[in-house]
């Protein structure tokens, strides 16, 4: 097989879409899977479908292209305000966007309106990452202007939390936000039907104590590709963390010696030099760098040890492993690296463990003399 490659297990995405689900399903709050970490890759895409994500978000209109070329029809939502140059694409492939410039929203609507549609809003509200968001302050006024112009119809209200500074959501914040959705109510009169509380940094208090007011949805990406809480990075109980992993492929192996760790320093007056070791390490390097992925954001091997790495080579210490030339390697990427991953053009991306796919209608009938039979056993 080509390497390098990324080799997604979709079982696992839908079985970490599943768990999230049912946990947050209990506490009346649905999910979103976000997809720009995959590049909207739409086999990743189904799986968290499969997994009963509502639907889809990205942050990229070619990512959401990718998923509506492949067929699939779920609501997507476009979780970056629109760049104004790509309004029309947006509207016509995303049922909602996320936004905080009421001329961007204007553009929105003349378009869904000339296609006779209505484009759903969500407001983005800054509550303390200092990322995009409306200041909660102009929240009321930007409302009103919303419900004033045609082609589009307020959904709800989101907020982010820990992308930009790291602000992490608590009860306070989330109570807050709750609260803002009623006020608007009370000021402007739209009933807010969407309050998105935020993404996988929002789980531990989603499932935690507090009281979740009137937060309905989160917009899961790490946690379900990935199995981890990104606060903390510990890995989330009963997720697997283990989907994707990076297959990379020995080119060199030989004993090399250890640098010295040295700075010309003048001591009494004689610089020191750099004299032969006699320390050797059994050294290998593996064809992937810096042009594929964030190399610092991948977990080795145990007994593998990164020394450094290059835009083409990644260089590590092996423990007196001679590992042969032509063999492979598996590493775990954390998110940043996997986003690099999948963007990477000369990494191929290897799905397996696809769903069966059901038995169409046309595909009984073309079989005439064969009994399709369910798996549960009864004859249909
Ligand atoms: C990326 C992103 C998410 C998903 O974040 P994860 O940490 O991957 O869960 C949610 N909302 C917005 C606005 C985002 O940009």
């Amino acid at each position: 097989m080509t390497t390098p490659r990324v080799e997604v297990d979709l079982g696992k995405i839908r079985h970490n879409t599943r768990c999230l689900v049912q946990r947050l399903e209990a506490r009346a709050i649905s999910v979103i899977g976000i997809t720009k970490a995959v590049c909207g890759h739409p086999d990743i895409a189904k799986a968290m479908l499969d997994g009963g994500a509502k639907g889809l978000g990205d942050s990229r209109i070619e990512n959401v292209e990718r998923i509506r070329n492949a067929g699939i029809s779920c609501p997507v939502t476009m979780i970056r305000t629109p760049m104004l140059s790509q309004v029309k694409r947006i509207s016509e492939s995303c049922s909602t966007s996320y936004n905080t410039e009421i001329d961007v929203i204007a553009l929105l609507g003349v378009m869904a309106h000339r296609n006779g549609m209505v484009h759903g809003i969500v407001v983005m509200v800054e509550m303390g990452d200092f990322r995009d968001g409306v200041m909660p302050c102009d929240i009321d006024d930007f409302v009103a202007q919303i419900l004033n112009l045609p082609g589009v119809a307020l959904k709800g209200i989101a907020a982010n939390f820990a992308c930009l500074t790291g602000t992490e959501p608590d009860c306070q914040s989330m109570a807050a936000f709750s609260a803002l959705a009623d006020n608007i109510e009370s000021a402007c009169g739209p009933y807010i039907e969407t309050v998105s509380g935020g993404n996988s940094a929002n789980l531990s208090w989603a499932t935690g104590p507090d009281k979740r007011g009137r937060i309905n949805e989160l917009r899961i990406g790490e946690a379900i590709l990935l199995g981890v809480d990104p606060v903390s990075g510990v890995q989330i109980s009963g997720l697997h963390t283990d989907a994707f992993a990076l297959v990379a492929e020995v080119i060199e192996t030989k004993d090399k010696p250890v640098q010295p760790e040295w700075s010309p320093v003048v001591v009494e007056r004689k610089t020191l030099r750099v004299v032969p070791s006699n320390s050797w390490s059994t050294r290998s390097i593996l064809a992937i760098g810096n042009q594929d992925t964030d190399i610092s954001g991948l977990g080795f091997p145990v007994g593998i040890a990164l020394k450094g790495a290059s835009s083409d080579h990644a260089v590590v210490e092996t423990s007196g492993r001679q590992l042969r030339v032509g063999s492979e390697m598996t590493l775990r990427p954390n998110y940043k690296a996997l986003m690099r991953i999948m963007n990477a053009p000369d990494v191929a991306k290897v799905v397996f463990n696809h769903l069966p796919v059901p038995e169409t209608v046309s595909a009984k009938e073309n079989r005439s003399g064969l009994a399709v039979v369910c798996t549960d056993g009864v004859r249909s």
